[in-house]
């Protein structure tokens, strides 16, 4: 049970810790992925910018040097040299109107040597004259015999001027200029239709043209706004993105960072920037780690349906083998009780052999027992039988030889007669004996049961005459033959006879009858009048050894003996209580169909 809680609750930590750690690595994965698509995504912007930076970059180069180059060949006209020299407003009026409306350039100023306009191309209609622009530094240039160039900062939200100044030869040397005023809101226009913020910066950091209105005239400096970058990404200053130029617009464009991509004008001395929007690569990194953030999630429900099913396995391999550690325990549990069980009963078998041996020995000891008693029976009867006509001959031969002696030889004739037939007895008696001298065999033959109840009778008549009970038979004329053993049979109804006369031993009026009668098969009833046999040992009385009469006198192995014979002969033998009183024995033996009286 306790090893149980410590294996569950070892799981759930080892699961804390899994999860833990799967958290850990998708943050990586995720965090890696941002960093790594971050700057795919700012390189390919970087790369479109660029094109788009240079296009925009040469037209306000290309604008300006057109300008750049119309000065100075302007100036190089004699006629406008002859016009300064002579003042003609008139003549340089139309030339100036001329130049400015052929280049589009938004004034054309023709300036004598002390810098005072002597000509001007003329507004649009219905502006006033413009004021001479206050261009010194390019004038001074201009009559240095240099291209004067110079910014004129727009006025209320206009937007600024670049202004090309070239001086103009006469034949005393210079003797004005020619100044060209070209709005650099021309190129803002052009680059209105960029998507991107552009901004021009000249040599003081000044924006002098961009697409944003706002921006104009303010002093730009793009490295101040690097830790915009940082903060977004939550990354260093100078990490990865020290290659990408982050910044924050000027005047703010809602805290977004924009690229900036820088290129430089060197005829101007200016830069060109291009601010690119960064939103873009920021949804695309967005994307891409959400994207792998699922991937994460993905492979980290598969890897937790992996572990949890090598979790169940572990598990269910570790019931399995408890399961069989338990079953083998019982297997073993259940050997060693059959084992015991095994001893136990090779030893019963053991006593029971035992017992057995015992048994048959004691039987054998008993029938030997049996024998002698019944030896002991006959010799008893035998003496009683030989004694009482050896006491009749005995004194009838005393009397005989008196009477010789006394010379009545007549009446002692008499008294020789009684001893003639005395052993004439003797001699029939000894000549029934003889049947009981011959072998028990197992061999059956034909026998006369008559017979067998004569010699029976013959053997229980002085018991019966001694107890004074008087033995009926009822036999039918013919001869009965069965097949059996004599001496066997005789043993069966001597017993029969026997215990018949201790059940009536006692008894006011005893009485015995034989009944013999032929049917189907030959039946041998043997009837007393005797108390009968009790109704609780009736099923007993035929077991070996069941007597109820006391120590020393009954065996109770008669009738089992008897039982046996008569089955032996395949006949049967059945006791029970007559209706009147006493007992019936009724042995029943097949018929043999015998012409003559078995042999003796
Ligand atoms: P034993 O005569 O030595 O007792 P038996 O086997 O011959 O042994 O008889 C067994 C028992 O059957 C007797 O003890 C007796 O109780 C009963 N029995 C046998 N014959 C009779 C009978 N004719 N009347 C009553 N009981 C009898």
């Amino acid at each position: 049970m306790t090893q149980r809680f410590m294996r569950r609750r070892r799981g759930a930590r080892q699961r804390i810790v899994v999860v833990a750690g799967l958290v850990l690595v998708a943050g990586l994965v995720v965090w890696l992925t941002g960093v790594a698509s971050l700057r795919v995504f700012l390189g390919d912007l970087k790369t479109r910018k660029e094109a788009a930076l240079a296009v925009q970059a040469g037209a306000l180069e290309s604008l300006l040097d057109k300008y750049r180059l119309m000065t100075p060949l302007l100036a190089r006209r004699p006629d406008i040299a002859r016009m300064i020299e002579a003042g003609d407003r008139v003549e340089g009026d139309r030339i100036a109107a001329v130049a400015a409306a052929m280049s589009s350039a938004r004034e054309v100023w023709f300036l004598d040597a002390a810098g005072a306009p002597v000509a001007v191309s003329p507004p649009p209609d219905g502006f006033p004259a413009p004021a001479p622009p206050d261009i010194t530094d390019a004038f001074r240039a201009a009559m240095a015999g240099q291209l004067g160039r110079e910014v004129l900062p727009g006025r209320a939200g206009d937007a600024d001027s670049y202004v090309f100044a070239s001086g103009v030869r006469g034949d005393r040397g210079l003797i004005g200029a020619v100044a060209v005023r070209v709005s650099l809101e021309d190129i803002e226009r052009a680059w209105a239709l960029s998507l991107d913020a552009l901004v021009a910066i000249d040599s003081a950091g000044r924006i002098v043209a961009s697409n944003v209105h706002d921006w104009r005239g303010l002093t730009y400096r793009p490295t101040d706004d690097r830790r915009t970058a940082s903060l977004l990404f939550g990354l260093e200053p100078g990490t990865f993105i020290r290659q990408f130029l982050l910044v924050r617009g000027p005047g703010d464009q809602g805290g977004r960072p924009l690229m900036a991509l820088g290129a430089d004008l060197p005829i101007l001395g200016w830069r060109v920037y291009l601010l690119a929007d960064t939103a873009e690569a920021e949804t695309q990194t967005a994307n891409a780690m959400l994207i792998a953030f699922l991937v994460c999630i993905i492979a980290g429900g598969f890897l937790w349906s992996v572990i949890e099913r090598q979790d169940a396995m572990v598990r269910r391999l570790r019931s399995d083998r408890a399961a069989a550690l338990w079953l083998e325990r019982r297997v073993h549990s259940r050997t060693r009780e059959l084992t015991r069980a095994n001893a136990l009963l090779a030893d019963e078998v053991q006593e029971r052999l035992q017992a057995e041996d015992d048994l048959r020995r004691t039987q054998a000891d008993l029938v030997q027992a049996a024998k002698l008693a019944t030896l002991g029976q006959m010799s008893a009867a035998l003496s009683h039988e030989f004694n009482q006509p050896l006491a009749v001959i005995s004194t009838h031969a005393e009397n005989a030889g008196l009477l010789i002696a006394r010379g009545q030889a007549d009446k002692a004739h008499d008294n020789l007669n009684r001893i003639t037939a005395m052993v004439q007895r003797m001699a029939e008696i000894a000549r029934t004996l003889k049947g009981f001298t011959r072998r028990a065999g197992t061999d059956v033959q034909p026998v006369s049961l008559c017979q067998v109840v004569e010699e029976a009778l013959l053997l229980v008549m002085p018991q019966a005459k001694r107890n004074g009970v008087p033995l009926k038979v009822v036999k039918p004329e013919q001869d009965v033959i069965v097949a059996g053993g004599r001496i066997r049979l005789e043993q069966v109804v001597v017993n029969l006879l026997t215990n018949a006369l201790d059940a009536v031993a006692g008894q006011p009026d005893p009485m015995i009858e034989i009944r013999l009668t032929l049917a189907d098969e030959v039946i041998l009833e043997v009837l007393d009048n005797g108390p009968g046999i009790p109704e609780a040992v009736m099923d007993q009385i035929f077991d070996p050894f069941f007597t109820t009469k006391p120590v020393g006198e009954g065996l109770g192995l008669g009738l089992s003996i008897a039982y046996k014979i008569v089955h032996d002969f395949s006949g049967s033998l059945v006791a029970s209580n007559r209706p009147e009183g006493g007992a019936s024995f009724r042995m029943s033996l097949p018929l043999v169909e015998a012409a003559s009286r078995a042999a003796e």
